[in-house]
């Protein structure tokens, strides 16, 4: 299972993202690498912050 970041393509392998020129295997799971993922999380719109935030309290 490869993880490909969905923004910038680079994927996630030998424990650090980077640049694959190679041809993917199969079974591609695509997520956002963590630079990526500040990026959208700083620009994500009000609803999924508040998600965000009744997830985080709600009880268990
Ligand atoms: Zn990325």
């Amino acid at each position: 299972m490869i993880r490909q970041c969905c923004v910038c393509k680079k994927v996630h392998e030998n424990g650090e993202w980077q640049k694959r020129t190679t041809t993917f295997p199969d079974i591609i799971t695509h997520t956002y690498c963590p630079s990526c993922l500040q990026r959208e999380l700083a620009t994500a719109d009000m609803d999924f912050r508040q998600l965000h935030v009744s997830m985080a309290v709600s009880p268990s």
